[in-house]
Formats: C-alpha cells, sequence, structure tokens
C-alpha cells in the first residue's frame, strides 16, 4: 500500500494525472504500478487500476491475472471492480473508503462496490478495505470539505 500511496503522489504532482495510485503484486513481487491518467490521455477509463490492468495484460500478454494482489489508494469505482473480475484478480485491497472521503469520487451516492464483489460470478476474490486508511485518506478530500466545483468528476 506504501508504493500504492508513492504513485498516488507521483499523480498527484504530474500536470493532468490523478492522486489515486494502484499497485500490483504477485508472489510478493511488485509487478505493475500506476496513477491515474484520465486526463493525461483524454481517456476516461484510464484510472490508476485500468492503467495497471493494461500495463500488465501487455508485459504477460495475458487477460487473466490470477493470484494477483491489486492495492489501490482509494475504494475502487465500479468500473474498475468489475475490470478486476474479469481480469480474475485474486484480492482487492483499498486505503481509504466512501466513508473517509468526499461522494465527489464515486460513481454512485449509495452503492457500495463492495457489494458489486459479494454480487459477482466469481466466490474466489477477496476484497479488504480500509488498509492505511488514514495515510491514504489525506490525498483526498474529506467528507465535510466543500472542494471547489470544476474539482468535481461526478456533478
Ligand atoms: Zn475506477
Amino acid at each position: 500500500m506504501r508504493l500504492a500511496i508513492e504513485q498516488a503522489r507521483m499523480g498527484d504532482r504530474r500536470p493532468g494525472a490523478g492522486e489515486v495510485g494502484c499497485v500490483i503484486v504477485r508472489d510478493g513481487q511488485l509487478v505493475a504500478a500506476a496513477f491515474n491518467e484520465a486526463e493525461l490521455r483524454h481517456d476516461p477509463t484510464a484510472h490508476a487500476e485500468i492503467v495497471a490492468l493494461r500495463r500488465l495484460g501487455e508485459q504477460w500478454k495475458t487477460t487473466e491475472f490470477r493470484g494477483c494482489t491489486l492495492y489501490c489508494t482509494l475504494q475502487p469505482c465500479g468500473m474498475c471492480t468489475v475490470a478486476c473480475l474479469w481480469a480474475k484478480v485474486s484480492r482487492i485491497v483499498y486505503g481509504a473508503t466512501r466513508e473517509d472521503v468526499h461522494s465527489m469520487y464515486f460513481d454512485t451516492r449509495h452503492f457500495s462496490t463492495v457489494d458489486l464483489i459479494h454480487d459477482a460470478f466469481r466466490d474466489d476474490i477477496q476484497i479488504t478495505g480500509g488498509v492505511l486508511a488514514d495515510e491514504c485518506s489525506k490525498l483526498y478530500y474529506r467528507p465535510q470539505d466543500d472542494p471547489p466545483p470544476q474539482e468535481q468528476k461526478n456533478r
């Protein structure tokens, strides 16, 4: 998770990139790392998790990542959660939860992506949230903050 936080900080410093970081690990080895590149690439799907999965797919020439754990600084959105399901990722670990950050970071107001995993077609994927949550939360606007409208993606 500390490596994911490092990615998030790199994303935050790079103009056009975003402050969400992600790493993928298998057998204790870092196999992919990314930050949000949506604005940078003019690609709304270029969330950190998707960028990391694409990088790994290109490297391994596969679309299945069994045995991999994906770490993300923020609870993955619906798109990224379902991408992990299709990619056969074994475990998702995230830092800041929906309760820790402003609602602008989520695609729905009430639906938690954790439910997607519980209702998924796979029962061999685990999801764990709140790892280094305090540290991860500091990367984002908090629930009580009033972010500028131009920064709110889900308006
Ligand atoms: Zn996402």
